[in-house]
């Protein structure tokens, strides 16, 4: 495993997202209207995110985000730095109702600023505790973005379009790198909304096999450019409003992550969408797993022996040396998700504790 995993057994981290309050929210949406300037909102966001960062802190993490709360959304957060793309052409995430809309690659891709470079070194700046950034992968910036009414002018398909995000992507976690982050994400639940049959038909998927090998590419073409700082995958079922947007067991992605030359793949486990953790079996052996813990979409407080148990029962497939412990998914993976920032706070606290308690039962 790392080293950057390996100071204390079953390290603690976020998966990215923190819920924001609502003050922040509303900036958000004033700075997306033209409301407020964007050097203005930046100022702000400038006074907001310490508490995020102590706030994580207080609660125990070994690795701490800056809750992502610049970012409209996780994946959204690629069109905001990148020339090329036209706001709320696509409609919201699949299988639910949610009033963010996403923009659609209308013209060729041209890098304007760094994705999140910015927010990562204020991060660095502000942060005791290790910091983990997150940036979105190809693939589902892909999936997400682009659309046959709207893009194929641009990129005639999908896969050409995936191709041209690719080299950014890359720069941006090389950029991560050289800013000292211990820990860089890339975020793809398009990999797991493969797992759901209904997902497939919904969303017109002809050939399984060959959108698992499209994503592993894009992780690799992304990840063999960074030296230094692990790099993990992070996938799910997506969320929103305390509902998953697929459900299913991994089997038919956990292939996949033999092939992905990453050090740790960061995981829904916690809640039951996610269909047990019998699958582990097939978990590579060279690999971190990131083992959710904690259920965002279930509003009660996980205990510290919940925890330590959900870790426990993972150790029949996995050693514990190789388990790295996390929520299933960021709290608020876009701005409009309402979510309660002291709930997450309790959940964040609950899982260290829970670490804590296997530390001395396992350590
Ligand atoms: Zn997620």
């Amino acid at each position: 495993m790392h080293k950057a995993f390996t100071d204390s057994l079953f390290p603690t981290m976020v998966v990215g997202s923190l819920p924001r309050p609502r003050w922040l929210r509303d900036l958000v949406e004033d700075r997306k209207a033209g409301r407020v300037s964007h050097e203005r909102a930046d100022a702000l966001m400038d006074d907001a995110i310490p508490s995020a960062i102590r706030m994580q802190e207080r609660a125990g993490l070994d690795f701490v985000s800056d809750g992502e709360w610049r970012r409209e959304s996780y994946v959204k957060v690629f069109a905001d730095a990148v020339d090329g793309f036209q706001n709320d052409l696509i409609e919201g995430s699949p299988g639910r109702t949610s009033s963010l809309k996403y923009p659609a690659v209308v013209s060729p891709l041209q890098p304007r600023r760094p994705i999140a470079a910015g927010e990562a070194a204020f991060l660095r700046r502000r942060a005791s505790a290790k910091t983990i950034v997150a940036i979105p992968s190809p693939y589902t910036i892909g999936r997400r973005m682009w659309s046959p009414e709207c893009s194929t002018r641009a990129y005639p398909t999908r896969e050409e379009f995936m191709d041209a995000c690719i080299p950014i992507v890359r720069e941006e976690a090389q950029r991560l790198a050289a800013l000292g982050i211990d820990a860089i994400q890339i975020d793809d639940p398009w990999l797991a909304l493969l797992v759901d049959p209904d997902f497939r038909k919904r969303d017109g998927v002809a050939n399984l096999d060959r959108e698992i090998e499209l994503s592993a590419r894009c992780v690799n073409q992304v990840a063999d450019g960074v030296e230094g700082v692990p790099v993990s995958v992070h996938f799910c079922h997506a969320h929103f409003d305390r509902r998953h947007g697929t459900t299913g067991p991994y089997d038919v992605i956990m292939d996949a992550l033999h092939e992905m030359r990453v050090e740790r793949f960061a995981m829904e486990f916690a809640t039951p969408d996610a269909g047990g953790i019998e699958v582990l079996k097939r978990f590579p052996d060279d690999k971190a797993l990131g083992l959710g813990v904690i259920d965002h979409t279930d509003p009660r407080v996980e205990t510290p022996e919940e925890v330590a148990a959900r870790a426990e029962a993972a150790m029949s497939f996995v050693p514990k040396e190789r388990i790295t412990l996390n929520p299933d998914c960021g709290f608020a993976p876009s701005s409009v998700n309402p979510m309660d920032l002291d709930e997450a706070y309790l959940k964040l606290k609950a899982m260290c504790e829970g670490a804590k308690l296997l530390r001395d039962r396992r350590g």
